[in-house]
Parts: C-alpha cells; structure tokens; sequence
C-alpha cells in the first residue's frame, strides 16, 4: 500500500515569529504540543499523508526555523508551493498587522499565481483578544483567502486548517494536475 504514488503538495506556513506555526504543525502530524518549543525544533518540513475528497495526497509542509524574524526566507521556501498557512495570534494585534506584509510577500516569491492562501487565527484559547473574528473574516475576504481560528493547544482548527486548505487545491486544477 505504501508503494502507491501520491501527489505531494507543498504547503508553506508564514507569520510573525512566535504565533505558534511551528506547534500549529506539531499539533497536527504528530497530535502534540509542547509549550517549551524553541526555534531549534524549526526544521525544514514535515510531511503527513491525507485522504481528502477520494484522492490520497502526501503533504510537504514546510517550517521557519526562525528567519521569518530576519524577513530571510529564500526563495527556494517558496519555490511550487500549493498552498499557505498565514499565521497570527489572535491575542495580539501587531501579529494581525503584518499579514498584509506577508501576503506580499507570497505575492513576491510564490511560482504559482493561484496559490491557495488560508489565514488562522491561532492561540483561541488564550483569555486576553485583542483580534474579533469579524475582523480577520473581513481581511480574509478582501483578500480572497480562506479563514479559519485555531488553537494548537487545544487542537481546535487545526486539522481543518490544513483539510479545508488541500480541499481548494484540488479544486483548483492549474495546481491539482501538474
Ligand atoms: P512560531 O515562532 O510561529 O513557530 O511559534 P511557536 O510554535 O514556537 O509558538 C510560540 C509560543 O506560543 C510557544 O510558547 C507556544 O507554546 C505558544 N503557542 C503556540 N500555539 C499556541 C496556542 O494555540 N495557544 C497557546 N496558549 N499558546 C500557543
Ligand atoms: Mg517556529
């Protein structure tokens, strides 16, 4: 069974530094959190197989390992990705303001022009909100990309983050096929 060809999507997740993509990504291949993640954890990708809408698809996800805080991801990160997880946390503001910034950034580097774009809201379970939901929903739709919130503590979301996300991929044929 294993000898079967998937497709691999390339899956990138962008945002502030310490908005939590690496737990986001923790949370949702290995179903752990670890409240002690350092950046040292960052690696290069980690990879997770998904059976979505009758098609079996491999997942590539790819991880900062801290130079988004330097703004020097290559352009070798973004290079064919499919889709990408834009990341802020919900309790703080600053994290939501540059996501204008970051989807430039996409805008920039990305190969394909129809790359899907999902935007989480993480840390929901945090008490202190400083982002509404009717906020990020507005950004999401004048921007033309998915919204979901999220918790990678408490795993709220994120396995519909990343289903709903490869869900539009496949529905979108330029980056289903090649
Ligand atoms: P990254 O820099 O974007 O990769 O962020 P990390 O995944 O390293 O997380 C930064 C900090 O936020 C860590 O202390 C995490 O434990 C914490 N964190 C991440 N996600 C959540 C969440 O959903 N809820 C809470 N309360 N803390 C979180
Ligand atoms: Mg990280």
């Amino acid at each position: 069974m294993d000898e079967d060809i998937l497709t691999t999507l390339k899956i990138l997740i962008i945002g502030e530094s310490g908005v939590g993509k690496s737990s986001l990504l923790l949370r949702f291949t290995e179903d752990n959190f670890d409240p002690e993640q350092t950046l040292t954890i960052g690696v290069d990708f980690k990879t997770k197989r998904l059976n979505i809408d009758g098609s079996r698809v491999k997942l590539a996800i790819w991880d900062t390992a801290g130079q988004e805080r330097f703004r020097t991801l290559t352009p070798s990160y973004y290079r064919d990705a499919q889709g990408a997880i834009l990341v802020f946390d919900v309790s703080s503001y600053a994290t939501f303001s540059k996501l204008e910034m970051w989807l430039n950034e996409l805008e920039t580097y990305s190969t394909k022009n129809d790359i899907i774009k999902m935007i989480v809201g993480n840390k929901i379970d945090v008490d202190k909100r400083e982002v509404s939901r009717e906020e990020a929903m507005r950004f999401a739709k004048r921007h033309h990309t998915l919204y979901i919130e999220a918790s990678a503590k408490t795993k709220d979301g994120v396995e519909s983050a990343f289903e709903e996300l490869v869900h539009k991929i496949i529905q979108t044929p330029n980056l289903w096929d090649s």
